[in-house]
Formats: structure tokens, C-alpha cells, sequence
């Protein structure tokens, strides 16, 4: 019962880990997740990646305590069903049935976001901290709240979904169905949207030369941009920072975190999107919380993931012994 398996599944990628039982990363594999070949062939795949590093370590499955995996969407983590998710076409999905049946372990999915924030929370940038607020900015916007170890689900499973909340000033139509959401503009997409419309409006800026083709434009290549001293690129980061400002105030003040993780591929913007967080939340939160409110980018790159899968795997296994 030395060891744990992690699981990331993202749209994209599969990211594996076995970890010793504090969930120390021991070996990890990433592999394309090929979402069109359907449920079972992914799961199957899994399982087969999850022997793999079991055998290079020369470990029996029954060594293994429990195994852990976030899987994008929504996510009913009671019964261990992933609900919906848009990415993988899946739709109430037994998943951590059907991972069981094929590797004789527990096996206990939840949400991939929540997953991220609970290996930050406990292993990460948040370890020193009891209330965490942790926040995922990448192809969307979500956050979970871990509080002495637990995470926070609310009704359904559904909270931390404030990707959604629709902003005053935003006007973008979102994948969602409504308009404004607070991702259409805080995300990776939304941070080259702003920037492509901006210089489009007329201004002048690096991108242009750099980037021809507008439609091409990164988030990446604004914070490129934003340290040559780019104006747009600049103004870009203002308002997104603006905008997670106003989203953070309101989550801090109802939930009380000790510190707010940020994390996601957009937090390799570093304070570049954080700086400008910072100071409008100043001005926004009660004097209470103003000084006492530490934010952090995250620790972990793909490992945060698979450790926070292992060890809410190991939380949820909780009193099974054997
Ligand atoms: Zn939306």
C-alpha cells in the first residue's frame, strides 16, 4: 500500500503518474488522448499506461492504494461518473467503474480542475496555507476551494463554474450559449482576442509585424510583446487583469482563502497578468482581506494534475484498508 496512481485526462493529452504515498511523482507518462476513439478505447489505454509504469517500478497492482484521475467537465464524483463533457464527447460515463474493472484498484474521478487545485492546495504553492483558492486560467476559467484538505463542491458539483458568470463590458458571444461570460475575455483565447480587436480598431503594435496573420496571435506572444514595452499588449493585460480582479474580489471576500493560487497555461503570464490583478484588488476588496491575501502562480506545470488525482484518491480511500 506504498503507492498511488494519478491520472490527468485532459482534451488533448493523457498525463499518468505513479506516486509513493505522499504523492512524490515516481514516474509519469504522457500520452495523445485520441478523444473520437470513444470511452472504452481511452479507459483501456489508461489502464494500459497505469501497468506500464507499474512494471518499470517493478510494483504489484496491489501494492497500489487507490487511483485517482480529473477528467474534464462535469463530473459526479460521488458516483464516480463523469456526467458531460464537451471535449470528449462523453455523456454519464461510468469511468471510475470501468478504470476499476480493468486495474482491481478503488479508482475515484472528480473534476479536472479541482484536481489541478487540490495537488497546488496540498502539494503546491498553496501547501503552507488551510483555505485555498486556486483558479485555472487557460482555454477557459474555473476555480475550486479547498479548505483543511477538502474540497468544496456545492450543489451538484458545481461550484467554482465562474467562467460563466456573464461581466458587464463584455459583449463577446461564449461557447456557453450566453454573452459576456468572464472567460470570453479571461482566457488564453480571450487574452488574443482582446489584443488582435485592439490593433484591428487601428492601434499600432510589435504583433502586427510578428504575427501577419492576426488569427494566428498567442497569449504567449502578448506577455512576448508586453516585455518589448508593447502599448496593446499592455493594455491587454490591464483589462484582463481587471476583469479576474473583479471575478477574485467577490470569491475572496465570500470564501475567506489564506491564499489564491492561479495556475492554468494563461499563468505563464506571470505577473505580467498578475501585477495588474493585484493592484485593481487593491482597491476592491474590504479593508479585511486586503493585506492578509497572498496570490501565487502555480508550482506545477502537467504534475499538478496527477498529484492532486493520487491524492484525493488516497483521501477518498480514506478508512479501505488492505
Ligand atoms: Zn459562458
Amino acid at each position: 500500500m506504498n503507492y498511488l496512481i494519478g491520472i490527468d485526462l485532459g482534451g488533448t493529452n493523457i498525463v499518468c503518474g505513479l506516486l509513493d504515498a505522499e504523492g512524490n511523482v515516481l514516474r509519469q507518462a504522457k500520452r495523445p488522448t485520441e478523444a473520437d476513439r470513444g470511452h472504452e478505447d481511452i479507459i483501456r489505454r489508461i489502464a494500459g499506461t497505469a501497468k506500464e509504469l507499474m512494471s518499470e517500478q517493478g510494483i504489484d497492482s496491489r501494492e497500489v492504494l487507490a487511483v485517482g484521475m480529473g477528467t474534464p467537465g462535469r463530473v459526479n464524483p460521488e458516483m464516480g461518473v463523469s456526467v458531460s463533457s464537451a471535449n470528449l464527447g462523453w455523456k454519464n460515463v461510468p469511468v471510475a467503474a470501468l478504470l476499476r474493472e480493468q486495474l482491481g484498484r478503488p479508482v475515484y474521478i472528480d473534476n479536472d480542475v479541482r484536481m489541478y487545485v487540490y495537488g497546488e492546495a496540498m502539494k503546491g504553492a498553496g501547501a503552507a496555507y488551510r483555505y485555498v483558492l486556486g483558479v485555472t486560467v487557460g482555454t477557459g476559467i474555473a476555480s475550486a476551494f479547498v479548505a483543511d484538505g477538502r474540497l468544496h463542491y456545492g450543489r451538484t458539483f458545481s461550484a467554482g463554474e465562474i467562467g460563466h458568470v456573464a461581466m458587464d463590458g463584455l459583449t463577446h458571444r461564449c461557447n456557453c450559449g450566453k454573452t459576456g461570460c468572464l472567460e470570453t475575455l479571461v482566457s488564453a483565447p480571450g487574452i488574443a482576442r482582446y489584443a488582435r480587436e485592439t490593433i484591428q480598431s487601428g492601434r499600432n503594435s510589435i504583433l502586427q509585424q510578428a504575427f501577419p496573420d492576426l488569427d494566428k496571435l498567442t497569449a504567449a506572444a502578448v506577455s512576448w510583446a508586453y516585455d518589448q514595452g508593447d502599448a496593446v499588449a499592455i493594455e491587454t493585460m490591464e483589462t484582463v487583469g481587471e476583469y479576474l480582479a473583479k471575478a477574485l474580489a467577490f470569491n475572496i471576500t465570500v470564501l475567506g482563502p489564506e491564499a489564491v493560487i492561479v495556475g492554468g497555461g494563461a499563468a505563464l503570464a506571470g505577473e505580467r497578468l498578475l501585477g495588474p490583478v493585484k493592484r485593481r484588488l487593491e482597491g476592491l476588496l474590504p479593508n479585511v482581506h486586503r493585506e492578509q491575501v497572498p496570490i501565487h502562480t502555480a508550482k506545477w506545470n502537467d504534475e499538478a494534475g496527477i498529484i492532486g488525482s493520487a491524492l484525493f484518491a488516497k483521501f477518498s480511500a480514506g478508512g479501505e484498508s488492505s
